[in-house]
């Protein structure tokens, strides 16, 4: 998996693109939630499961029900005054969906299986940049630095700064350029 950081900054962009301006506290704590809580899972590790069980990492954690499910408890816990409104599922599923699509792109680990408890088929991305985050976390924290954090500063950190930052800072232009011409 690419770290809690990788995952929360993709809840965190999703929010953001989901809102003009600075999205609501509500909005993007819980879209960082939904982005994080598959990794519940982890604590499975101890219970020494193989890699095909359902609940083993990446299991039904990561399907696309409980991605639905946890979707549905952050509508539940933040919006229940909104949950007719398309845009805050969207992007609660977004955040949700976002964690089980970044685990598929990392490079190591098992597939994720999308499909329980349909099918227990595991699935990876045909293209994987990002070193998948070693857990729990050795002494080799150099090539942790340098594989696993590199690889999701450049694919997970760069598109969210372009993500967030390029619409405000657009937006930041015109309302200078527009305050220009006023006389
Ligand atoms: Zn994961």
């Amino acid at each position: 998996m690419p770290s809690v950081l990788g995952h929360a900054l993709a809840g965190l962009t999703i929010s953001a693109a989901y809102t003009q301006g600075r999205p609501p506290r509500r909005s993007w704590i819980l879209a960082t939630a939904c982005a994080v809580a598959p990794d519940l899972d982890w604590f499975t590790g101890f219970l020494r499961l193989s890699d095909g069980n359902s609940l083993s990492h990446r299991g039904v954690s990561h399907s696309l029900l409980a991605a639905a499910l946890i979707a549905a408890a952050a509508m539940l816990i933040g919006f229940r005054h909104r949950l007719r409104s398309p845009r805050h599922w969207a992007c609660m599923l977004s955040a949700a969906f976002s964690h089980g699509l970044l685990d598929a792109c990392t490079f190591g680990g098992t597939g994720v299986a999308f499909l329980l408890p349909f099918s227990r088929a595991r699935f990876v991305c045909l293209w994987q940049p990002i070193f998948v985050s070693p857990v729990p976390l050795t002494g080799r924290l150099l090539d942790w630095l340098l594989f696993s954090l590199g690889t999701e500063i450049v694919w997970i950190g760069i598109p969210a700064g372009l993500a967030f930052g390029a619409p405000r800072a657009i937006q930041w232009l015109r309302l200078r350029r527009s305050s220009e011409e006023l006389p």
